[in-house]
């Protein structure tokens, strides 16, 4: 614990400054909002996707899927949806391609920690079928929000359908990877999804292409 003195001399020097503020005719601090509201607007939209019944899927789910990571990331890796895994845990990217998903991440000197990472879908499709359109469609808003929320320097789309969520219907994820597109403002790298790399290794050359992509980006834009 502080000693009483040290509070004290806290105080005093907070006093100064804030005298020395108002001295430049500042009549209120700017609070950041994304420092302020970000953790309650996050919950938040995680509180509507447990209530969601836009589309079936809620009645079979298990656990809703809704992301994780760090809700300052300056990096945001989006997948398709929870597979079983996912759906049993609650948490994304924990199967096989998740373990994955932690090398590419470990690969361009991060963590899992300091990113985050996320689904289009936020509920299972049973038996991992791929989304519908209209379950695509229902769900998206959840995703975009955060997204504005994260407002991340470099988004990484994994396979072909957070890509055509984000970028639209009518790109092909083997033209498009690796190649740097916007989403709101925002650089956006589609690459392979690290399920697509369990079943074609060979890929793998492709994909650590796209990621040193994502690292230049993210270095270049600086913290
Ligand atoms: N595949 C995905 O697209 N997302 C997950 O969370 C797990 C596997």
């Amino acid at each position: 614990m502080a000693h009483p003195d040290e509070v004290r001399a806290l105080a005093r020097s907070l006093t100064q400054r804030l005298d020395g503020l108002a001295g430049w005719g500042l009549k209120a601090i700017p609070v950041s909002r994304r420092s302020a509201t970000q953790p309650d607007a996050m919950a938040s939209i995680e509180h509507e996707v447990i209530a969601c019944t836009r589309c079936p899927l809620y009645r079979t789910r298990t656990h809703h899927v809704f992301g994780e990571g760090n809700p300052n990331a300056r990096l945001v890796f989006v997948g398709e949806a929870p597979g079983r895994e996912e759906d049993l845990q609650g948490r994304p990217f924990v199967g096989a391609a998740g373990g994955l998903l932690t090398k590419m991440i470990e690969a361009i000197g991060l963590s899992r920690e300091e990113v985050y990472i996320c689904n289009v879908l936020k509920d299972r499709p049973p038996g991992n079928r791929t989304p519908e359109p209209s379950e695509i469609e229902a769900c998206l808003p959840f995703l975009e929000r955060q997204l504005a929320l994260i407002q991340p320097q470099v988004i990484c789309t994994l396979g072909a359908i957070p890509s055509k969520a984000l970028l639209g219907p009518h790109v092909a994820i083997t033209k498009i990877r690796g190649q740097v597109y916007e989403y709101d403002g925002i650089p956006l790298v589609p690459t392979f999804h690290p399920a697509y790399l369990l079943r074609n290794p060979s890929a793998k050359r492709l994909v650590w292409q796209d990621l040193k992509t994502v690292k230049k980006l993210l270095e270049t834009l600086g913290s």
